[in-house]
């Protein structure tokens, strides 16, 4: 890359810089010793910097000083010398036709030897790797990660810009604000006894800047929940979050696939013109059995029995596997079925192996029936000793099932009988080669339920966040009925079981990437939804009394979406993991191995804030 101004002091051009073009040139280069080659009398040099390599050739008189004081790995050196053509050219880097031969030579700092090697495929163990951090950034793998990262929040930015949005910031220090994971909390010196809680989103700010007329507002801005960590989140992380006034669910829908269609262009050069689908989430959970299906391949369930969460009309196969006596469908909650292309050839262990994958503490099923295709055209079962042929034929059938196919169902209660269907669905797309890390697929889910039952509490508990609108001619449901669980076990036919929400997530390949709402805008029916979510009236107004206030002062409806930054990136980097993503990740327990944090204070620091420490 060239630099469109030219340095002063340390060097004239950047290590990725020079060509063909630049022969004879006197240039001065200043970076990182990556490898030192010594052959007799001349010693050659990889140097590196962001930009990239550069082959300095050390001769004669030179080397000698060299080998008096030798260069280690790491070294910062600083060198002037003229662009040569190299003879043994590297056509795997773009400086690889030229070589510098070096005059003047000035190691600006020595290095410690690293603890593992600053390469592609680096020798260095994750632990080690995040204790020098600083050394790993300074990897070509992790760099064009870190780069990728800015093209996206570049390109977001523009975006927004060009479509009226505001940057605007928001506090850190703030009140806590429940969305559903614990808050981080930062104890007040000055208010001895009080405490701020890190913001999970800013959620309730940029619901007041709409309040305040700002109409289009976004940040890019750090999020903090302190959660259990399951495999590759983090505490801190990063969302785009954005707010509207004055829309409804398609202006946000239409502006944020515009966003996202835009970065796949600016930062990965693909013209995404597919129509993005909307699905509901019934739908998806009826077709996919999870709220963020990866719809890159042409795998669906087929519903032997029709789940009870999903309540509109849909026609199930449950007449297919009725009056057979086979006990384990009798049962059963959920009987769903996926036909898997192609597999109708697996062996008994291949199918031996499904089976003991299903049936891990995981996954945690009971067992695993099959049904083969066969290619001439037969059919062939687990449970042939209870149905026919014909029987088979027709619940292949209804799986939509090709010749070749093989067909698994999953039997049991309906919520494990759903995930392990679709882990079971993205396992063997896995193991097939059906997920495409080049290949990306967006999907909106819409019309989540506004609450979830919370078995424990045997109480409501908001879906997305309290702040959700409810669908329009869902608003009465929720007006007119108490909230109140008389029976736990009926649960579902609480008339709070079916309001939907004004509630959006934009999926891509299987992942949520993004999720929003239509926001409540009156003081009534957000006091409402507080008492449905189990809040009395003093609470409400300790909690968000400044929400439920500003809504007195003329609120507009408002909505919006915010999109999680880190995995967006990782996904469109073709990775799985986040903290390939982020300069300074913590580990799977929160800690920052380099800072080592979270660690203890000093006794005066508590003193100060006036607590004392009651560890068990
Ligand atoms: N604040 C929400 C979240 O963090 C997003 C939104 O509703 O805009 O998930």
């Amino acid at each position: 890359m060239a630099l469109n101004f030219r340095y002063i002091m340390y060097r004239t051009n950047t290590c990725g810089e020079l060509r063909l073009i630049d022969i004879n040139k006197e240039v001065s280069l200043a970076g990182w010793v990556q490898t030192v080659r010594k052959f007799g009398s001349i010693t050659f040099i990889d140097l590196r910097d962001r930009y990239g390599i550069t082959q300095l050739l050390f001769s004669e008189n030179l080397n000698a000083l060299l080998d008096a004081n030798p260069l280690g790995r790491e070294f910062v050196l600083q060198i002037k010398g003229n662009v040569h053509e190299r003879s043994s050219k590297n056509a795997n880097i773009p400086t690889g036709e030229i070589e510098i031969n070096v005059t003047e030579y000035n190691i600006l700092n020595k290095s410690a030897l690293p603890p593992f090697t600053i390469q592609d495929d680096t020798d260095g163990g994750d632990d080690i790797r995040m204790k020098y951090r600083f050394l790993d950034l300074r990897r070509n793998a992790i760099k064009k990660n870190l780069e990728l990262r800015y093209q996206v929040n570049r390109c977001t930015r523009n975006y927004l810009h060009e479509n009226n949005f505001m940057d605007i910031e928001t506090p850190f220090l703030i009140k806590s604000t429940p969305e559903g994971a614990r808050d981080f909390v930062v104890p007040s010196r000055m208010n001895p006894g009080q405490f701020y809680a890190l913001p999970q989103s800013p959620q309730t700010f940029k619901q007041l800047l709409m309040v305040s007329g700002y109409d289009r507002y976004y940040q890019i801005v750090k999020c903090f929940r302190d959660e259990d960590l399951r495999a590759d989140r983090q505490p801190e992380f990063t969302q785009i979050d954005c707010e509207m006034a004055f829309v409804g669910q398609d202006d946000i829908i239409q502006i944020f696939e515009g966003l996202i269609k835009q970065i796949f262009k600016d930062v990965k050069g693909i013209d995404y013109t597919d129509k993005v689908e909307r699905m509901t989430w019934e739908d998806a959970m009826w077709q996919y059995g999870n709220d963020k299906p990866d719809i890159r391949f042409d795998i669906s369930i087929c519903n032997l029995k029709k789940p009870k969460t999903i309540f509109t009309d849909k026609n199930d196969f449950a007449h297919l596997i009725k009056d057979v006596d086979f006990k384990v469908f009798d049962e059963a909650e959920t009987v769903v079925a996926i036909a898997i292309p192609g597999c109708s050839e697996y062996s008994r262990k291949q199918t031996d192996e499904l089976t003991e994958w299903v049936k891990r503490p995981q996954i945690g099923m009971k067992g695993l029936v099959f049904i083969k295709y066969n290619t001439d055209g037969t059919y062939k079962s687990s449970v042939d000793k209870f149905y026919s042929e014909l029987k088979l034929k027709t619940i292949a059938e209804a799986a939509h099932a090709k010749v070749g196919d093989l067909i698994l169902i999953l039997a049991g209660a309906e919520e494990k009988t759903r995930k392990a269907i679709s882990d079971l669905r993205m396992y063997l797309a896995d193991r097939l080669g059906l997920r495409k890390s080049t290949e990306f697929k967006l999907l909106w889910v819409i019309d989540f339920p506004l609450f979830e039952y919370d078995e424990e509490g045997n109480r409501w508990v908001a879906r997305h966040h309290p702040f959700t609108s409810p669908k329009q001619d869902h608003i009465n449901l929720m007006i007119n009925n108490n909230p109140v669980i008389e029976n736990a076990e009926t649960y579902l036919e609480h008339p709070y079981a079916n309001i939907k929400a004004n509630a959006y997530d934009m999926v891509l390949n299987g992942n949520e990437i993004g999720g929003g709402s239509i926001r409540i805008y009156q003081r009534a029916l957000q006091e409402k939804m507080f008492a449905a979510l189990g809040m009395n009236a003093a609470e409400q107004q300790h909690k968000f009394g400044f929400l439920l206030g500003a809504f007195e002062y003329g609120a507009p409806p408002h909505g919006g979406i915010a999109f999680g930054f880190d995995r967006l990136c990782a996904i469109l980097g073709g990775s799985e993991s986040i903290r390939d993503f982020i300069a300074f990740p913590k580990n799977n327990s929160g800690r920052d191995v380099m800072l080592d944090a979270p660690s203890t204070i000093e006794e005066k620091q508590f003193e100060e804030l006036q607590i004392k420490l009651n560890i068990k």
